[in-house]
């Protein structure tokens, strides 16, 4: 008889083949500019650390503190015995950072979606969802059991189609990505709002790649815009620019009292642990005292695109400094990546089924922990390696 596993080892052998399995490398340091990554000492192009804070002493400070004081674990899911003061104070300072009546954490972005979409819609009910929307918002919505249109990526026009030929008598709910991880593309949220104004549809907005990032002093993609108060629910996480982990949906008061009662992963899941969210207190601080990283953080992200761009690659459609090497072929994105690491350069493949057949690619993110040097270094090596491959003339 076949092993019960069998199925599994010939699902992996043709990954493999196709050049679509996930090596996942093993770091040796903290996160920064520069990684220890199997036993390499290698720049760092890879990870979400936007604003460096994830090996900021500030936050470590805070962090230690905090444990001398709480111990670390919370012991329990938050309406049980796990709210600790920290956490209320944590919620009161990511409102008033965002500009919110209230907000509400969650353990990580992943189970703020998986919260927030079930505890607002349900059977019967019908979620608008832009066709690239993030994983956490696909489970969340499936989870939800309301009925899910996808629309056209970044396409209002596509949503009022889908919305005028989805009659429904109960409840409805527009939800996109703030800005789409893999391209770095911002969703047009004015026109979004806009349509959601017209039929009078929820508007959720998922701005995991905003946060710390967008607006002024990175206060997220409804300050960028400028639509305080007209955005029903913002997700966020704090396992991004934040530098730590954790996630929060800020809003309408109303809406976050709803989801006290109502969100699963609240309900049902320990909260985050004290020195996160200490940490994450640390980073509002920082965040509010001063736009520097923030500023440094885009200086780099667009200086490393225009120097790209001459090189003659091609970076796609990114607005933010979310940077995709456009390869195409899964198995060139890899070879790409594996010879850069061989460079120095540590930057991911990423391919089917992160992003469509064909449309494989090596992802840069930028940093503000990144010094002139070593968004030259990392130039270089794209070039040398570009030439190499036949991508560049
Ligand atoms: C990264 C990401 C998440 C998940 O956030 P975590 O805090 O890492 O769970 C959710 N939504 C979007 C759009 C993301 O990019």
């Amino acid at each position: 008889m076949e092993s019960k596993t069998a199925w599994i080892e010939q699902e992996i052998a043709q990954l493999k083949a196709q050049g679509l399995f996930t090596q996942i490398r093993t770091l040796q340091s903290p996160q920064g500019a520069w990684l220890n990554v199997d036993g390499r000492r290698v720049l760092n192009l890879s990870s979400n650390n936007y604003l460096g804070l994830a090996n900021d002493s500030r936050l470590i400070d805070a962090a230690r503190q905090a444990m001398d004081r709480y111990g670390i674990g919370p012991a329990a899911v938050r309406s049980i015995a796990g709210t600790m003061e920290l956490h209320v104070e944590l919620e009161r300072r990511l409102a008033a950072f965002k500009g919110v009546e209230a907000a509400i954490t969650f353990q990580s972005g992943f189970n703020a979606n998986l919260a927030t979409l079930p505890a607002l819609v349900g059977k019967g009910d019908v979620i608008f969802s832009d066709e690239l929307n993030h994983a956490s918002i696909i489970d969340g919505a499936r989870l939800s059991r309301a009925e899910i249109v996808r629309y056209a990526h970044a396409d209002p026009d596509d949503l009022r189609r889908k919305i005028a030929s989805t009659p429904t008598s109960g409840r409805r709910l527009i939800v996109t990505d703030g800005v789409f991880s893999m391209d770095g593309d911002i969703a047009p949220l004015p026109e979004l709002y806009a349509v959601a104004e017209e039929h009078n549809i929820l508007l959720m907005v998922d701005d995991a790649h905003g946060e710390g990032v967008l607006g002024k002093g990175g206060r997220g993609i409804v300050d960028h815009f400028g639509l305080h108060g007209k955005v029903d629910i913002e997700v966020g996480t704090m396992s991004k620019a934040f530098g730590v982990v954790g996630g929060v949906v800020a809003g309408k008061q109303v809406i976050v009292d709803w989801l006290r009662q109502r969100g699963r992963p609240f309900l049902f899941s320990s909260a985050m642990t004290v020195p996160d969210v200490a940490a994450c207190l640390a980073a509002v601080d920082v965040l509010e005292a001063s736009t520097e990283l923030v500023d440094r953080l885009w200086r780099n992200a667009d200086f490393f695109k225009r120097e790209m761009k001459s090189l003659g690659f091609n970076t796609g459609q990114t607005q933010t400094p979310i940077v995709p090497v456009m390869l195409g072929e899964a198995p060139l994105a890899q070879r790409f990546s594996r010879r850069l690491f061989e460079e120095g350069v540590f930057a991911m493949a990423i391919g089917y089924p992160t992003v469509p057949q064909g449309k494989a690619r090596i992802r840069v993110m930028n940093s503000a922990s990144h010094s002139q040097s070593d968004l030259e270094q990392a130039l270089a090596a794209f070039e040398k390696v570009g030439k190499e491959l036949g991508v560049l003339e």
